[in-house]
């Protein structure tokens, strides 16, 4: 079983959502523009998921449109403010310095492209992610759109809405409100308040991905990013994901219906679970954010002189799925900005893991998660760096590399049969080797040779000939390996593709013994 923590990058698909969904591709296919009884089926569910969607969104008179999620929703909104500031005395667009991308991208993009050329300024925030008011006030004035979340995907700070309202009170500016990681997590009663434009996004909250919602306040601009054939009362051409919208709308069944979703207070419990288990596996972790004044299903840290590359790959090694921030910028290895903006020190932003679950979480994989993190806390300890030999920069190989060959997982049963005399080479991090293997490795001996030892051993390996295959979590070192030693003439040098990672289940721990 994954022990999947990273819900604020997307959550799996509610049981009810994916039937929902596929009732919608199956039976109920039909084109909700259609005047016949298939087209009023497909209609009469559209319609039901937006009337449940204002209700629980409190959302009045405002206009709730269906998108395919918050990236959309988010131009639509920039769109539809710039457009309307044409021409205008504003002067600058303000966004909160911790935003998600799309938001500053958005208004970088449209302010260009609509040649408004305003002055785009981000909002600093405190250090505990908090935007800084005084610097609102002092801007505001002059602004024509206010951009701030309602809690961010990293720190999962809570936002002052009220306080950033009040402050907006006298300005004419629109106001944005990235609802994102709120949505299920947060009332929000949109009429109640002066937000023009709040984005939503399905996958987020256990609804497929590809649908989301945008809200638009009675009376605040808008302009359509989609001309066409006039879906959504002209408001976003195109055919609705109807798929996408059935599944949304079980998601949202079941948050009004509840009993489906957790309260703040027993997400608050689970949260300091999993932090006990961090804390008991990585002595010396200090958390990024403070939990108050943050969202009960986000815990954000770092360990010093442990690098966030190094705690994922472990817990993923672990079977514990997290991530360094925000998903997006999970293949770079910069420093967060959101924890750059809160002044935090580098070592801290740079750092920086992020576990999150979602509101439906179950308690046993809270329970089986804290297990499994105390056990690569153990594998740290026991088999980390300190304990050499590491290799902190696999790419770093000397020598030619030639062409290895590949073995993808569907096709290992058989080639570990048809090749009898193979080695079977682990390149993964020694912390990583006391964590699961594969069942179809179950009882095979295995080397383990981490990258900058490889020269070590392939000279036995050239004399042998035997076939050799190299493993490792993704596939991107054993491909090096396998390379490397194909380069030194190796002709039975394989490469397991896309690693351990594409295998299904992993076992409990391999025995050390079979270990040489
Ligand atoms: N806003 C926030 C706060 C997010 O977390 C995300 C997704 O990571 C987005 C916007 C973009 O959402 P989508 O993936 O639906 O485009």
């Amino acid at each position: 079983m994954d022990i999947y923590l990273d819900a604020n990058a997307t959550t799996p698909v509610l049981p009810a959502a994916a039937r929902a969904a596929q009732q919608a591709m199956g039976d109920d296919f039909g084109n909700p523009s259609s005047v016949h009884s298939t087209g009023l089926k497909a209609r009469a569910l559209i319609d039901g998921v937006r009337a449940r969607a204002a209700r629980l969104l409190d959302a009045g008179s405002g206009r709730l449109l269906f998108t395919s999620g918050a990236t959309e929703g988010i131009q639509t909104a920039v769109l539809s403010a710039l457009v309307a500031l044409r021409g205008g005395s504003a002067r600058a667009l303000l966004y909160g310095a911790t935003e998600h991308k799309a938001v500053p991208e958005a208004l970088r993009h449209w302010n260009s492209l609509l040649g408004l050329n305003l002055e785009i300024l981000a909002i600093p925030v405190d250090a505990l992610g908090r935007h800084d008011l005084d610097f609102l006030r002092q801007h505001a004035p002059q602004a024509g759109l206010v951009c701030t979340m309602a809690a961010n995907n990293e720190t999962g700070v809570i936002s002052d809405l009220a306080g950033i309202a009040a402050v907006l009170a006298d300005s004419p500016a629109l106001w944005l409100v990235d609802g994102v990681q709120a949505l299920g997590k947060l009332p929000l009663k949109l009429s109640q308040t002066r937000i023009d434009y709040a984005p939503f996004s399905g996958h987020k909250l256990y609804a497929p991905k590809g649908v989301g919602l945008l809200y638009v306040r009675d009376g605040a601009p808008f302009t359509p990013l989609m001309a066409g054939g006039g879906q959504e009362g002209a408001l976003r051409s195109g055919t609705e994901n109807m798929a996408g919208i059935a599944g949304l709308g079980a998601v949202l069944q079941a948050l009004e219906e509840g009993g489906t979703f957790r309260s703040h207070a027993e997400l608050s419990v689970m949260r300091q679970q999993l932090l006990a288990a961090l804390k008991d596996a990585l002595p010396g972790l200090v958390l990024n954010v403070a939990l108050d004044g943050s969202l009960p299903t986000t815990l954000n840290f770092a360990v010093p002189d442990v690098p966030s590359r190094l705690l994922q790959d472990l817990f993923d090694a672990g079977g514990v799925r997290v991530s360094g921030g925000s998903a997006c910028s999970a293949a770079k290895a910069a420093p967060s900005f959101v924890l750059e903006a809160m002044g935090l020190p580098e070592w801290q932003a740079a750092g920086a893991v992020r576990l999150s679950i979602g509101p439906a979480t179950d308690a046993a994989l809270v329970d089986e998660g804290c297990t499994r993190i105390r056990a690569c806390g153990e594998a740290l300890r026991r088999h980390g760096p300190q304990h050499g030999p590491w290799c902190e920069d696999p790419g770093a190989m000397n020598g030619d590399l030639g062409d290895c060959r590949i073995v993808i997982g569907s096709q290992l049963p058989d080639f570990l049969k048809l090749h009898d005399d193979l080695v079977l080479i682990d390149v993964r991090e020694p912390y990583e080797h006391a964590l699961p293997l594969p069942p179809v490795f179950a009882s095979m001996q295995v080397q383990a040779v981490p990258m900058n030892c490889l020269g070590t051993s392939a000279q036995a390996w050239l004399n042998e000939g035997r076939p050799l295959l190299f493993f490792c979590r993704s596939g991107n070192r054993s491909r090096q390996a396998a390379q490397a030693l194909a380069g030194m003439g190796h002709d039975q040098s394989w490469t397991l593709a896309g690693g351990l990672a594409l295998l299904p289940e992993l076992e409990a721990a391999p025995d050390p013994a079979l270990y040489v």
